[in-house]
């Protein structure tokens, strides 16, 4: 027998910044035939997995947060991840948004049916949706990566990922190894600090760290804010433009950086005393090569006597140490990676197939690539929010999943207006705007400074995360949607009554 299939004019994937954004504009849009498939046990995305010790953002709250749902009562500039989670958690409620929102439930495939102009969704329950439309917000960072170590199966201590801290794991008089020296790790590397015996922080780059102008919002300020709307957007503006100007070192002249590399290397100076730490922590590639990371508590941290950087590579791991090439061995109680995220394969293979059943991998032949970072040729009606070169090293990402969400939207006006079944973006059309993301990007210092990063796809060099110019051109990109860049197929039919054509699979 058939099995009943559930039908949603829009599927959003993920329950993130951009799922919930994409989902409260729908309802403000008067929009409510939609579903969002969330794969946790709650909302947030990244800000509900990542919780390890010191989480917090490094793009002021005022900014990193909703310019349709402002928070007046922000306690701090930088606000910690339990912050960010409750505030999305909010936006999900203030919206009523849960009703739509299937927590639990991971997308496990999405298949593009030409023949009924839908895509064919399963969820993780083995339930058959369709949908005239998907909305991916999956977010460019949430697949752990793990370092290939050698031995590593033999270690009898513990071992986590910054993004599944053990806090039932008591580091207190542990001897704690920690890999990477990324975003991440800096937050959480003073907690372990401060409880283990000893950390030893194995650095394989040594990031550009500034001091972080973190600070507690006054009561008065927030009592302000609450009153006067225009006041926080007055702060939120200031911020966005001190932090865009930012650009003109990273793509415009990289020469700019040297300011910067000024001041971060004063910041070493300043808490640094070990001479021969302050030289283990220095970095030898242009500032802004990868992102420049803010605190104020790691280089002190490292500083402490119970803290050491390692920079010899790992050769092996035993039961019960890490040997590293130059033969030395050290004791080790538990292992922690912070050794970041696969972001430059944001979508994993054989989940989302497009026209003749082509793998979104493996349509990405030189790395990811989109239209706009938002639509992919061969792919109709897919629109994946933080997209390919749509990530940031100088802004909030806020700022750009809300130009996409805006360009989505439009799309699903003129498509109601015109009354088109779905739109598939021209294959040359994405093509040129990628040769110009990639010309844009050449004269940087993500390919001019000397480092590797996550930025670029490891094999092919190609920049396929960043958005390489000021981020308000992206804005006036997806402004509108271009509808002339597209192939557009008229709508042919009501989706009310589809059934999976396979009825075996369906029961199954
Ligand atoms: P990351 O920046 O990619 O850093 C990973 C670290 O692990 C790097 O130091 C890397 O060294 C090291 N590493 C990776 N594989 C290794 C291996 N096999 N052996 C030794 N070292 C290895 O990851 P992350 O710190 O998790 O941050 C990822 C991104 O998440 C950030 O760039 C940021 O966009 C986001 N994030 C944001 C915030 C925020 O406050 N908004 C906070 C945390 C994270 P190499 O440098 O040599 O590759």
């Amino acid at each position: 027998m058939a099995q009943a299939v559930e039908h949603h004019k829009i599927a959003i994937i993920g329950s993130g910044f951009s799922g919930l954004g994409m989902a409260i504009k729908l309802k403000q849009s008067g929009e409510n035939d939609f579903v969002v498939f969330e794969k946790e046990g709650g909302v947030g995305g990244t800000w509900r997995v990542n919780h390890y010790p010191g989480c917090a953002c490094d793009v002021p709250s005022h900014l990193y947060s909703f310019s349709f749902a402002s928070n007046p009562t922000w306690t701090r500039m930088f606000a910690p991840q339990p912050e960010i989670k409750n505030y999305l958690e909010h936006c999900a409620e203030k919206f009523t948004l849960m009703p739509h929102v299937r927590l639990n439930n991971a997308v496990t495939s999405a298949r593009w049916d030409e023949d009924n102009t839908v895509w064919r969704i399963q969820d993780q329950h083995g339930k058959q949706h369709t949908a005239t439309m998907i909305v991916a917000g999956t977010g460019g960072l949430s697949t752990p990566s793990y370092p290939n170590l050698n031995g590593v199966e033999r270690f009898e201590g513990t071992i986590f990922h910054s993004q599944d801290w053990n806090h039932e794991y008591d580091l207190t008089g542990k001897r704690v190894a920690v890999i990477g020296t990324g975003a991440s790790a800096i937050q959480f590397v003073p907690h372990v600090q401060k409880q283990a015996k000893k950390v030893d922080l194995y650095q394989r780059t040594a990031p550009w760290v500034m001091s972080k102008p973190d600070r507690a919002m006054s009561w008065a300020e927030r009592n302000l804010f609450k009153r006067l709307p225009a006041a926080q957007n007055a702060l939120r503006k200031s911020i966005y433009w001190m932090l865009e100007s930012r650009v003109l070192g990273f793509t415009v002249n990289p020469r700019l950086m040297v300011i910067a590399k000024r001041w971060a290397l004063n910041h070493i100076r300043a808490q640094i005393t070990d001479p021969e730490l302050r030289k283990k922590v220095t970095p030898d590639y242009t500032i802004g090569c990868k992102r420049i990371l803010m605190s104020d508590d790691y280089y002190p941290a490292l500083d402490q006597p119970n803290a050491e950087v390692v920079t010899t590579g790992i050769q092996e791991i035993k039961a019960n140490s890490i040997v590293t090439v130059d033969g030395e061995e050290r004791e080790v109680d538990a292992i922690i990676y912070g050794t970041g995220f696969a972001a430059t394969s944001p979508v994993p293979k054989g989940v989302i197939h497009g026209r003749d059943g082509v793998d979104l991998v493996d349509s990405w032949k030189d790395g990811p690539e989109a239209y706009k970072g938002t639509t992919i040729s061969g792919f109709p009606n897919l629109f994946m929010l933080m997209g390919p070169n749509t990530g940031l090293g100088h802004n909030s990402m806020v700022y750009m999943i809300e130009s996409q969400i805006t360009y989505v939207l439009d799309a699903m006006k003129k498509m109601r207006k015109e009354n088109i079944g779905y739109v598939d973006v021209l294959p040359e059309v994405q093509a040129t705007y990628n040769e110009a993301i990639q010309r844009k990007t050449s004269g940087s210092v993500w390919n001019s400074g000397g480092c590797q990063s996550w930025y670029l796809h490891p094999e092919t060099g190609k920049n396929v995360t960043l958005w390489p110019d000021f981020t308000w051109k992206f804005r006036l990109q997806t402004r509108q949607f271009d509808t002339k860049a597209y192939y557009l197929q008229p709508a042919i039919t009501s989706h009310s009554n589809i059934t999976t054509p396979n009825t075996t699979e369906a029961t199954a």
